[in-house]
């Protein structure tokens, strides 16, 4: 079964999750976090990967593609007859896309990119503030999760721009607003 898939990308703090999830109630697709599952991952018991995955999350880096592919996919396989995956902070680097070409090519139909813009200082002061209880909600990894954003994620969102396939949202605005703009997508 070859299944629809979305990317949503933005910064830290862009809305991704927010969205994703009115999205995943209104229409028939399924939000797949890449950070969620490898969240879940780190605290799942007997994971070799638990480690690993906190090092990265804590110093803003990104985990080798091999494992968030395989949670991706996985999940993709648990889900079953859906309209299609929302594929939520996916590929954030060349490794990721170079990864997930590998091993998708033909399993997958890319619809589109939805690109939630927001401007950096707002994000941030977004992230300080919403009180999720991650250990990456700190100054310290927010500046690092930037950096990585901005140097490894954002030329990833610019390759898709050549080929046509980004939708770019402005997300500074109230999550109703910005929703509005999100559902005329996916009608
Ligand atoms: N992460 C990763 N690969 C992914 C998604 C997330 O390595 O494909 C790690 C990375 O360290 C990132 C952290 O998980 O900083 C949190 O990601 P999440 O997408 O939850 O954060 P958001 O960007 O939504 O605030
Ligand atoms: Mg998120």
């Amino acid at each position: 079964m070859v299944h629809n898939v979305v990317f949503v990308l933005g910064p830290p703090g862009s809305g991704k999750g927010t969205i994703c999830a009115k999205i995943q109630e209104d229409f028939n697709y399924i939000h797949l976090s890449a950070g969620d599952l490898l969240r879940a991952e780190r605290q799942r018991e007997g994971s070799e990967f638990g480690a690993l995955i906190e090092g990265h999350i804590t110093n803003g880096t990104i985990v080798p593609v091999e494992i968030t592919c395989k949670l991706l996919e996985n999940a993709m396989k648990a889900a079953g007859d859906v309209r299609g995956f929302l594929v939520d902070g996916f590929p954030r680097n060349q490794n990721n896309l170079e990864g997930w070409n590998a091993e998708m090519t033909g399993k997958v139909d890319e619809k589109f990119v939805l690109y939630l813009s927001c401007p950096v200082d707002i994000c941030i002061s977004r992230c300080l503030n919403r009180g999720q209880g991650r250990t990456d909600d700190n100054e310290e990894s927010l500046k690092k999760r930037v950096v990585t954003y901005n140097s490894q994620t954002f030329p990833i969102i610019e390759h898709f721009e050549k080929s046509g396939q980004v939708r770019e949202v402005k997300s500074e605005r109230p999550v109703e607003e910005v929703y509005a703009d999100v559902v005329k997508l996916f009608s």
